[in-house]
């Protein structure tokens, strides 16, 4: 089985490309989409993460080996005092092509009088795998809080602002081995290697 990663944001693509050669799944190999010409420009037109990120995987579908998979992940963060805004608009909450920090600085600045105990909010990840007659989406959260200032400098995203219910520590402050146990997208991950070994395990 050949998995093709279709994404091209460098984060994503580490924590999906460890997470799936830690699960040592036999008969199962995962490439990047620079091997088939490169992720694709989509539009994310989609209005769930479900709906983008089967767009996603569609895309490198298209240009890549009929016989092989496809994986895409569409993620982002659902703040409660923001009615689960930015969700599906996370990337690009504060304008297209705008950095971590403009969307980072929007939402603390949205939040700015919310008190602490009204800060709730969750990752949210879900992962599109696409193969021909094939689409199926797994789906992780991870509960938190939504800091007033920033801590760390790992990670990426909102990482420095997001303090998970799990740990004292945020996401941007934690190890990358410890943010693939408890994040949104390891629990996504953990129902995709499930589904993996048990279609693997019938070939
Ligand atoms: P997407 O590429 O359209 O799925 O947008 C994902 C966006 O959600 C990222 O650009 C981040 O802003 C945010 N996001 C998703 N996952 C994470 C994470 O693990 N840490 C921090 N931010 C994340």
């Amino acid at each position: 089985m050949k998995i093709y990663l279709a994404s091209g944001n460098q984060h994503k693509l580490s924590e999906l490309t460890i997470a799936l050669q830690q699960a040592e799944l036999d008969d199962c190999e995962v490439f990047s989409a620079n091997l088939i010409g490169g992720m694709p420009e989509v539009d994310e037109t989609g209005d769930t993460f479900e709906a983008n990120a089967i767009i996603k995987a569609e895309a490198l579908r298209l240009q890549g080996p009929k016989d092989a998979f496809y994986l895409a992940d569409d993620s982002g963060i659902e703040i409660d005092q923001l009615n689960g805004q930015p969700g599906i608009r996370s990337a690009r909450y504060a304008g297209n092509n705008c950095s971590d920090q403009a969307n980072n600085e929007k939402v603390l600045s949205e939040l700015k009088e919310v008190p602490e105990e009204d800060r709730g909010c969750r990752f949210r990840c879900v992962l599109a795998l696409m193969g021909e007659g094939l689409t199926k989406t797994f789906s992780g959260t991870c509960e938190g809080t939504l800091l007033r200032e920033y801590r760390g400098s790992g990670g990426f995203g909102y990482d420095p602002l997001f303090l998970p219910k799990e740990s004292e520590s945020t996401f941007a402050e934690i190890s990358s081995e410890e943010k693939a146990k408890i994040s949104h997208r390891a629990r996504a991950l953990r129902y995709l290697m499930e589904y993996l070994r048990e279609r693997l395990s019938l070939n």
